[in-house]
């Protein structure tokens, strides 16, 4: 371990390990598979990083969202570590090149989303490489429990038949039992070590508050820190209402959810992490993927939909480790409004049904393949787009508790078997 302390030194600049930090890395370095489960800040890239640089050959890392693999990239090279990503904007050539410099260069990462894994050709490439670590992150996409499911993530497990002594890990923040169980089965880590950590973390300032004016108390609280905010609203309307209040306000303020297009919500979250605008209203649908450290405040002005959501979102406060604070306002109203959305989610077998048949559009299921657009299942876009009550359809899928369910096409000859 000291070559550890001493690399840990030498590129991150740190004196030591962050709790089970140590202890992790030992465990992949006597080439064992790791099950890691750390809040958000807590230091998990680090826990592969490290090892990988403390053996030959080159780690793959599976990763979720472009934004993610562009700043961890960028955060090796400045540590003179060289790393590079399958972005889809390399065509073969590129590709063919990329993997030269990975099998004779001295580059040490290969970034890629669960997406290109699929190619066949991106797959007999990797197979002659020497992969040193397999680093699953974001493993909770693997579940269909979880909020960022995607689909291509079970396709993960090729790697262990290409690689099958090569150790690896699974890396989340989120893992509620059943995502848990979903991840140490879909990616076969029985064998794993599960090392979780406590969620507790001091720097954090949590205030519960009731208060009548909601509006009024953001204004005050939003005007009482200089550095970026996050506000969690429960509607897309009422970003937009959110935003306005605090505009009139000269206050800058972006807004972000599930209803934007891609290129829409790339430039409100640089507007809002180049800090030309202090404050990000969003809806529960910015989550993943923000990887802003000196966010010093996190108001809630809707009650979330479960702890965890909770615990996640408060989570992306304070990740530089100096102290943060967070709210929950909530009043009559909001209760009311919850506890309504509770009510409603007693549901029927018709409206099941109705569900399933909506999830088949959804996703755009032709011939039993997946089509190649479809890149995340989002619950709360799928609710909203088809004005479902999130909270209903939640429990119509409460229904399907691992089982094997059936979409039809249109036809109902092609019927496409997937499994919840
Ligand atoms: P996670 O993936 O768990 O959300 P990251 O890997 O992004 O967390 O790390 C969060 C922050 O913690 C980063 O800014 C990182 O540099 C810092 N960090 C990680 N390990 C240590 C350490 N041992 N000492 C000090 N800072 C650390
Ligand atoms: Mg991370």
């Amino acid at each position: 371990m000291s070559k550890a302390i001493e690399l840990l030194k030498k590129h991150w600049g740190f004196n030591s390990f962050r709790e089970s930090q140590e202890a992790i890395i030992k465990e992949l370095l006597d080439k064992k598979d790791a099950f890691v489960l750390l809040p958000t800040g807590a230091g998990k890239s680090l826990c592969y990083q490290l090892p990988a640089l403390l053996s030959d050959g080159v780690c793959l890392v599976i990763s979720p969202l472009i934004a993610l693999m562009e700043d961890q990239v960028k955060s090796l090279e400045a540590k003179g570590i060289k790393a590079l990503m399958l972005s889809s904007k390399l065509n073969r050539h590129d590709t063919i090149v990329a993997f030269d410099n990975l099998q004779f260069g001295n580059y040490k990462f290969l970034y890629l989303s669960p997406e290109k894994l699929q190619s066949e050709f991106i797959q007999e490439k990797i197979s002659q490489l020497h992969v040193n670590l397999i680093a699953i992150d974001e493993a909770h996409c693997i579940s269909q429990w979880g909020h960022d499911f995607r689909p291509a993530y079970l396709k993960i497990p090729v790697l262990n038949e290409m690689h099958p002594h090569t150790p690896r890990i699974a890396l989340t923040a989120t893992a509620t039992s059943l995502v848990k169980s979903d991840i140490i089965e879909n990616l076969n880590l029985i064998h794993a070590k599960v090392f979780s950590g406590s969620y507790y973390r001091k720097n954090l300032q949590i205030n519960i508050e009731k208060t009548a004016d909601i509006r009024g108390r953001i204004l005050k609280l939003v005007q009482s820190v200089d550095e970026p905010i996050i506000i969690y609203v429960s509607t897309r309307k009422s970003t937009l209402e959110y935003r306005q209040l605090l505009n009139a306000k000269q206050i800058n303020a972006t807004a972000y959810h599930g209803g934007l297009t891609y290129k829409q919500k790339t430039s409100a979250l640089d507007e809002w992490s180049n800090e030309n605008s202090k404050v990000m209203v969003a809806t529960n649908a910015f989550g993943m993927g923000i990887d802003k450290s000196n966010v010093r405040m996190i108001i809630h002005a809707h009650l979330p939909n479960s702890i965890e959501n909770f615990m996640q979102e408060i989570g992306r406060a304070g990740r530089d480790g100096k102290d943060a604070k967070t709210y929950l306002l909530y009043n009559e109203n909001t209760i009311w409004e919850s506890k309504n959305m509770i009510q409603k989610s007693t549901v029927s077998p018709e409206f099941c049904k109705m569900v399933y048949a909506k999830l088949n559009d959804y996703y755009q299921i032709a011939n039993g393949e997946i089509q190649e657009n479809l890149f995340s299942f989002d619950l709360q876009e799928f609710a909203v787009r088809y004005q479902f009550n999130l909270s209903e359809v939640y429990h119509a899928l409460n229904h399907l508790h691992h089982e094997d369910i059936i979409f039809y096409d249109q036809n109902p000859n092609k019927s496409s078997r997937i499994k919840i």
